[in-house]
């Protein structure tokens, strides 16, 4: 069993029930719709696609709604897509138009106010550069020193520049909307600067009665020098490096890339980490040995996932590029430090949790006694989350009351999560652990699992019990 979860984007390339139930048989856990891109109801639909491909192919995944947040973006642009020459000039305009390689829209009025000659803009993930040249009148007039190919509403960014941009828009908020509406089981926002910025999402979600765990997504300067408390205070982080290698120096992004998934192990964050992984199957069936290795440096790091971006939702090769993914991750696993992970990940003195607690000894119990699974019965996923973040060798039996829980538990690392009811007699509950494990091809008779419990049963966040049980 494959213990690295992979996240894969859904885009005109993918979106299909066909597709995409290729793609879950291939190994996609989780599915991203990025928000910035198309409408409401479009992601609508494609979350019927998923559901409807995920009962084909047997298996939960999890949708994740990815939230633009205080991202500038250009607009429209004439035919969908335009060549900026080098050397050439360009204005950026708050006037409603549609753009040209002479005028382009910014649907931010304050632009003008805080750009001056001589900064620098990035559009196109950085492919594009422009130097200012003067701010009139409330356009700012730029010369193009990098040219290239831009499409609509792709991003602008602005290192070195602080933005008065609110962490989560009017608009941010219509979309968690729907996207609650429609029924999403993780919820990614973009370009969070510090922990405060996290909690007009989870306000939000609180007034609709829902706890959909919320991603922050790791991609500006200050969220890296935030990044303890924004790791402590999520539910679970992004390394998102494609904006991050614009916003910081590109070769500070392995540097970043590895303190955040430290940071994650420490806090039992699951963490993603995305963007251009598998690039060059965009066009091609192959990757390069350099995203290969990528791959595997990133779990060898400790991410809980790997994210497909444009391989999935615009490339040639959606299906072969999630194959590939899984390939790589079941190659690397066979020699990830696991024992040293339990060490370093584990054993704080917390005071009172003893879910964390019974989480780590559990894990050391499983290793020291070569137990064959661990089978966790958990309300919210927080027990099996847990022991994900000690990184065990053999896998974690989620069984949770909740199908939302179940698919939501799709990103952690080495779980594997399936619905049931949770007795109420502890007897009951041990033969009903050590049969599912034994459903699930896990186990065999004689074999020795390990079973978490917590009593009285029926309360989130009350395991507290371990109990080591032969399968009969
Ligand atoms: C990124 O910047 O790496 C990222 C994942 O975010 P987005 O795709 O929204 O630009």
């Amino acid at each position: 069993m494959r213990s690295t979860k992979i996240v894969a984007t859904i885009g005109p390339a993918s979106r299909s029930v066909d597709v995409l139930e290729r793609m879950i048989r291939a190994g996609m856990d989780v599915a991203r719709l990025n928000f910035a891109h198309e409408t409401p109801e479009e992601h609508a639909e494609t979350v019927t696609m998923i559901r409807e491909a995920s009962e084909h192919a047997g298996r939960e995944v999890a949708v994740l709604q990815d939230v633009p947040g205080p991202k500038l973006r250009i607009g429209p642009v004439q035919d969908g897509v335009i060549e900026l020459g080098t050397g050439t000039r360009v204005v950026l305009t708050p006037d409603r138009i549609e753009g040209t390689a002479e005028r382009l829209p910014v649907a931010w009025p304050g632009l003008a106010e805080i750009m001056h000659t001589g900064d620098v803009a990035y559009l196109a993930d950085g492919a594009i550069r422009l130097r200012v040249d003067e701010v009139n009148d409330g356009e700012v007039i730029t010369e193009v020193e990098v040219g290239g190919t831009l499409a609509s509403r792709q991003g602008l960014n602005l290192p070195n520049v602080t933005m008065a941009l609110p962490a989560v828009s009017e608009e941010d908020l219509r979309l968690i909307d729907a996207g609650v509406e429609m029924g999403v089981d993780l919820l990614a926002l973009s370009f969070v600067r510090s922990r405060a910025d996290l909690e007009p999402v989870k306000e939000r979600l609180q007034a609709h009665r829902r706890d959909i765990p919320v991603i922050a997504k790791i991609e500006k300067p200050q969220a890296a020098a935030n990044a303890e408390e924004i790791v402590a205070a999520a539910d679970g982080i992004m390394v998102a490096r494609g904006d991050l290698g614009i916003e910081l120096r590109i070769e500070e992004v392995p540097l970043v890339q590895k303190r955040l998934l430290m940071l994650a192990g420490k806090y039992a964050t699951p963490a993603i980490t995305a963007t251009q992984m598998l690039e060059s199957m965009v066009h091609s069936s192959r990757p390069t040995r350099a995203e290969v290795t990528d791959v595997a440096n990133a779990i060898f790091d400790g991410t809980d996932a790997v994210m497909l971006s444009q391989e999935t939702a615009i490339g040639r090769y959606p299906v072969e590029a999630v194959a590939m993914m899984a390939s790589i991750a079941e190659t690397t696993e066979r020699e990830l430090p696991y024992g040293r992970w339990l060490t370093d990940r584990g054993g704080h003195e917390n005071g009172s949790d003893e879910s964390a607690t019974i989480a780590y000894g559990a894990v050391g119990a499983a290793y020291q006694l070569n137990l064959k699974a661990l089978v966790v019965p958990t309300l919210t996923g927080r027990t099996a989350a847990l022991m994900s973040a000690h990184r065990p060798r053999m896998p974690v039996l989620a069984l949770s009351p909740r199908p939302d829980v179940v698919r939501r538990l799709s990103l952690h690392w080495g779980v594997r999560a399936q619905l049931n009811e949770e007795p109420s007699e502890t007897f009951d509950l041990l033969e009903e652990c050590s049969q599912a494990a034994k459903a699930a091809g896990m186990v065999s008779p004689g074999d020795r699992i390990g079973i978490t419990a917590g009593l009285p049963a029926g309360k989130a966040g009350g395991t507290n019990l371990f109990k080591v049980h032969t399968v009969e």
